[in-house]
């Protein structure tokens, strides 16, 4: 397998760690699966570069700037309607976005057992009359956000497991790179 070079960057900052449930929030989440994730892609001989902590514009102008094959940002969801749940992984709507989004869903809810949401374009409140979120629209890279679950669902809550959600990742990952060549 040829070698890629990944930018990846955790949802929200120390600072301001996104939603929570309990003492965990998406940022200490997000971190934990990027420490394992990035092991097992560098013991691949990958490259995983993580960007992080800054507004998403000036992320996106490092992640350029890095010139990778690909990235994603990853967050978990929540919302004020605690029965949603599920995977969702959202793209700018280009082939290779929607490939990615695609690959890294299906290997998510096949490892983790959660409903699969499906792939959205990534409108800001997945509204089509909005624009594209920041991160996806200013990225040159193909680039998607990943939504494994949402932390307001109990039973997706009790489906969190570092392990399973890093290497679902990465089969996705690796599976997207394969259709490539
Ligand atoms: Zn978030």
């Amino acid at each position: 397998m040829k070698k890629f070079k990944l930018a990846i960057s955790p949802g929200h900052t120390p600072d301001k760690p996104g939603a929570s449930h309990g003492n965990i929030t998406e940022y200490g989440l997000s971190m934990a699966v990027l420490g394992d994730l990035i092991f097992r892609l560098g013991k691949r001989g990958h490259e995983a570069w993580i960007i992080g902590a800054d507004s998403n514009s000036y992320q996106a102008t490092k992640i350029n700037k890095l010139n990778p094959d690909f990235g994603f940002e990853l967050h978990f969801n929540s919302f004020h309607d605690a029965t949603w749940n599920g995977t969702e992984v959202l793209h700018s709507g280009s082939k290779k976005g929607r490939a990615l989004a695609s690959a890294l869903h299906d290997s998510i809810v096949d490892l983790l057992g959660t409903k699969g949401r499906g792939t959205p374009i990534a409108h800001y409140q997945l509204n089509k009359r909005k624009p594209l979120i920041t991160i996806i629209k200013n990225t040159v890279c193909t680039f998607v956000v990943i939504e494994p679950l949402f932390l307001s669902n109990p039973s997706d809550f009790e489906k969190i497991d570092i392990t399973l959600i890093s290497v679902g990742i990465l089969r996705g990952i690796l599976n997207y790179w394969k259709g490539l060549e």
